[in-house]
């Protein structure tokens, strides 16, 4: 993920983002330089709407400069979500990759359970009856629970605002398994 340049070689003359942003001087050794360049002002923008200039400075001061883009990408990312979605913020979007992620097990133990029964149906020497106990199936996690026992993990906060698409409805909707 880090690209060659993280040092201040990048250093061009025009102020940085941050700068320009802050109408200050940037200097050669400015610690926003190579992060915020002068091309993606909204990226300082939201940065500094979010955690403000000093934090961010204190921030990468704080780690080491190889994992300086890296920390600036995540809090531009963190910062452009939490403007888009001001109460869930990238948790947002984590939580409906969770849901997806879910959604998909569902379907792939749905699945697998089906291929066994199938594969069974083909093996005369099993009778269908034997099914249920067959190896793959014992170790389908959530094979013959109920709808209601899908979840891997019932701690993970899952904000009711979004569809099982992941498009944003902006209301609760209460329970919306199927
Ligand atoms: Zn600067």
């Amino acid at each position: 993920m880090a690209s060659s340049s993280s040092s201040s070689g990048g250093y061009s003359g025009s102020p940085c983002a941050a700068c320009k942003f802050l109408r200050r001087k940037c200097l050669p050794d400015c610690i926003f330089g190579p992060y915020f360049p002068p091309e993606e002002p909204q990226k300082f923008a939201n940065v500094h709407k979010i955690f403000g200039a000093s934090n961010v400075s204190k921030l990468l001061n704080e780690v080491l400069p190889h994992q300086r883009e890296d920390t600036v990408n995540s809090l531009a990312y963190e910062a452009e979500t939490r403007i888009k979605d001001p109460v869930y913020g990238c948790v947002g979007a984590i939580s409906v990759l969770q849901r997806q992620i879910m959604r998909l097990q569902k379907e792939l133990d749905v699945t697998n359970a089906d291929l066994v029964r199938y594969a069974c149906r083909e093996m005369p020497g099993i009778p269908m009856s034997g099914a249920g106990g067959h190896p793959s199936l014992m170790n389908a996690p959530y094979y013959g629970k109920g709808s209601g026992d899908l979840r891997p993990n019932p701690d993970i906060y899952y904000p009711r605002r979004y569809d099982r698409d992941g498009n944003y409805t902006g209301e609760q909707d209460g329970g919306d398994e199927e």
